[in-house]
């Protein structure tokens, strides 16, 4: 199949070949024909699937057709950063249908984002908190809404949006086309589902299985040296553009800040950050301003940068599903990409669920002296609880002593098949 099957107006081809995509993805292809025949949808595909353009080009050939200046098609997307990337992809693609769009959500001015609808658009792209804000105070309504996306909305009840959004679709036209997209399908989001899609078509793109074009590697390291870690592999390896990912706010902003100082071109994005400052980190990540990008889960989902050649697991994730996501960010529709996780023997359990979820083991890779440090870190925890339930014993004698140390040398094994050169 390709996009000439689709038979879409030539200005919607016009921003496909923009982006220069020659052939359609798994969900395109599936997604796309039921959304151009009017169908409510209940997509279920993480990002890097390439379901933005599957919604975005049949609304713009829908859109094509029909009034302009006024707002026809409303896209909710649960964070500032996909709701400008979703704004992004439709300002190129839409260039030569002059259809424009605006993307609106708080932490900035209220005023120029209600000039522009005002002045006339027919997409709005929103994050739930300042739609309703406008909503609210009646800068404009939704009464001409004939197509509503919900993106990431497993994201959106995870950030407890989803009152907002039954209060946003209540003001929506009864009469509209509905598309649904979610990661995962918790029963939450089968229930918004159930109210808000009539009779939809499911299109599943194997939503819990990563990239095939994503390599996995892990790494067994001690944590007071994963920051050596990652600094000798950014060294050694080719990394174009490298994604980071830590458990927390903090060591987020504090590791950008250490890999800055180590003169690394590196930027944080967390939660912590004003509004500005992620557009600005994103931006120059984007632009290869920035090489490193160290990031939170929250503040990273959905962003789309083109040709990630590396994702770090500083921190393994919480779940296997976070991995997924995490990983997605390299390898995405044609390219391919490295993942790269750093684990402690705390993180034993979590691995092999991550491992169970790939459908195969991540390649053990290594260097000896973070190994041996590794393993160290276990001996140590194990001491220590040994230390803590027993009765203290005696040192042994000296002669003994040698060969205790001697046995418990490292051997850096590790279950390791690939060593990395030092
Ligand atoms: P998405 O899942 O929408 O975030 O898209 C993931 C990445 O795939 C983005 O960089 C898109 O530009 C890209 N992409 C989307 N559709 C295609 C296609 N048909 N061919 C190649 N790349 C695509």
């Amino acid at each position: 199949m390709s996009f000439k099957d689709f038979q879409f107006h030539p200005k919607v081809n016009a921003g496909i070949a923009a982006y220069g995509y020659t052939s359609p993805t798994p969900i395109q292809k599936e997604a796309i024909p039921s959304i151009l025949a009017g169908r409510d949808i209940l997509g279920l595909a993480q990002t890097g699937t390439g379901k933005t353009a599957a919604f975005v080009l049949p609304l713009l050939q829908r859109l094509l057709d029909g009034p302009r200046k006024r707002v026809r098609a409303l896209i909710v997307a649960p964070t500032r950063e996909l709701a400008e990337q979703i704004n992004d992809n439709i300002s190129k693609m839409a260039k030569e249908t002059g259809l424009r769009s605006i993307v609106i959500y708080g932490g900035v001015g209220k005023q120029p984002q209600i000039r522009t609808i005002r002045a006339g658009v027919e997409i709005v792209v929103a994050c739930p908190g300042r739609l309703l804000d406008l909503l609210n105070e009646k800068a404009f309504n939704l009464r001409a809404v004939e197509v509503l996306v919900l993106d990431e909305a497993d994201h959106m009840f995870d950030k407890g949006f989803l009152p907002d959004i039954r209060r946003i679709i209540k003001q929506l036209p009864k009469e509209r086309q509905s598309l649904v997209f979610s990661a995962t399908m918790p029963k939450e989001i089968r229930h918004l589902a159930e109210e808000i899609l009539r009779n939809p078509v499911r299109v599943q793109i194997n939503h819990t299985l990563p990239a095939p074009t994503i390599s996995h590697a892990l790494f067994r390291v001690a944590k007071k040296q994963k920051t050596s870690l990652l600094k000798s592999i950014i060294h050694e390896r080719e990394m174009t553009t490298t994604l980071v990912f830590t458990r927390t706010k903090h060591k987020a902003k504090s590791l950008a800040l250490h890999l800055q100082k180590a003169g690394y071109s590196a930027a944080s994005l967390q939660g912590n950050l004003s509004q500005q400052k992620r557009q600005r980190a994103l931006d120059g990540f984007r632009d290869g301003t920035f090489k490193i990008l160290v990031a939170t889960d929250i503040a990273a989902r959905g962003i789309d940068v083109l040709g990630i050649s590396h994702v770090i697991n500083y921190d393994v994730p919480d779940t296997a599903e976070t991995y997924t996501h995490r990983t997605g960010r390299t390898g995405r529709a044609t390219r391919t990409g490295q993942a790269l996780t750093f684990a402690g023997q705390e993180d034993s359990k979590m691995i092999s669920l991550i491992e169970r979820n790939l459908g195969k083991k991540m390649d053990r890779e290594v260097t000896p002296a973070f190994a041996c440090e590794a393993e160290k870190d276990v001996r140590e925890e194990k001491n220590t609880r040994f230390s803590r339930n027993m009765p203290r014993r005696k040192k042994p004698a000296a002669a003994g002593r040698g060969k205790s140390r001697r046995s418990r040398a490292c051997s850096c094994d590790f279950g390791i098949s690939k060593p990395v050169q030092q």
